[in-house]
């Protein structure tokens, strides 16, 4: 009867398609549909401590998968991301990044149960796709920008791995053991062995019209909007700490030099690429205070508040179904663990 009852929640209030268990074999989504079941989200979520939670996603897709890719798993559905945002506007107060960022440095009172909305890198679907579903709900959002990806100069090296391994018959398990181990390269290494690749395939393939990078154009839109606000995410996507500091240096700069350019404003929120804790340095923190990138976001989850370092701050990975973004938004992995570890 309990079960019963549990699963015409999960139907109704998480939009979850029970036909399809794929997503319910997702660890993440398991112990997520584990932490609402037990109740555990509902009593995060109305524990109103002063803290908010910052969602990342990437770029979005129309509908099933990409073809022409290996690897499209950065690429949520539209019809998902939709459902998330449909939940989020109903459940949680989406406030923009900027305003977060700001109430937490001036030691205010966060709005109860405050989330706000990311996306890396500033991919075109971001643009074509899920503007128009955050104009109709009316949410606001955050989108990191990738500078020399809009500039049509630098290629996501991830994507070009892409389509070389693609050429060369290779499988997505392949693939992604390759992103793992370049991951861990100088940065000037790494873009050899991409170049290499790509050189050794000759690949004439393309990346799909929603991964590819939005316009200037389509920034300057998404910016005149009200709704989206733009930050910096390097210049050619390198991992700041794989490189040396004069490298860094160019990247902040660059990224920020062609913001203003373009946009006409400096940016003053940044996000890290890859985002873990041995992605960055002090020196990269300090390079983007110099700058005036007075917040920088990590890929490491947790709860954002007024305590949080202004330039290692928590950001949770992508949600993929709405539990995932309840068990996030609500701070239930944080309860969860304090009640483990017995802490206060
Ligand atoms: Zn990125």
């Amino acid at each position: 009867m309990i079960i019963s009852l549990n699963l015409i929640i999960l139907h109704n209030y998480y939009n979850l398609n029970l036909s399809s268990t794929i997503p319910l074999r997702h660890r993440q989504t398991a112990k997520s549909a584990a932490l609402v079941l037990c109740g555990l989200t509902w009593i995060a979520r109305n524990q109103a401590p002063s803290t908010g939670a910052v969602l990342t996603f990437h770029g979005l897709r129309e509908h099933g998968r990409h073809a022409g890719v290996l690897d499209d798993s950065l690429h949520l559905s539209v019809r998902t991301f939709r459902q998330i945002c449909e939940f989020l506007a109903k459940s949680y107060q989406v406030i923009p990044l900027s305003e977060m960022v700001r109430l937490n440095r001036q030691g205010e009172k966060l709005p109860v149960r405050a989330v706000a909305i990311t996306f890396d890198d500033g991919y075109a679907s971001n643009h074509d796709l899920g503007f128009p579903v955050l104009r109709e709900l009316g949410l606001p959002a955050t989108i990191f920008l990738a500078t020399g990806f809009l500039d049509g100069t630098h290629q996501l090296w991830f994507q070009e791995m892409d389509l070389a391994f693609q050429a060369m018959g290779r499988s997505g398990a392949e693939l992604a053991k390759a992103l793992a181990e370049l991951k861990n390269l100088p940065d000037t290494e790494m873009r050899t062995e991409v170049e290499r690749a790509v050189a050794s395939t000759q690949v004439s393939a393309t990346i799909p019209r929603s991964m590819q990078p939005m316009s200037w154009d389509d920034a300057r839109a998404l910016q005149q909007s009200g709704l989206i606000e733009l930050g910096g995410h390097t210049h050619t996507h390198p991992i700041l700490a794989r490189c040396t500091q004069k490298e860094q240096a160019y990247e902040i700069k660059t990224c920020r030099d062609r913001m203003i350019a373009e946009l006409g404003r400096a940016p003053s929120l940044f996000a890290y690429t890859n985002g873990g804790p041995a992605d960055f340095t002090a020196e990269t923190q300090q390079l983007l205070t110099e700058h005036g990138f007075d917040a920088a976001f990590t890929m490491m989850g947790g709860r954002y508040s007024a305590r949080s370092s202004s330039h290692a701050l928590p950001r949770y990975g992508s949600p993929e179904t709405c539990l995932e973004t309840d068990a996030m938004a609500s701070g239930a992995f944080e309860l969860l663990k304090k009640w483990r570890g017995g802490g206060a």
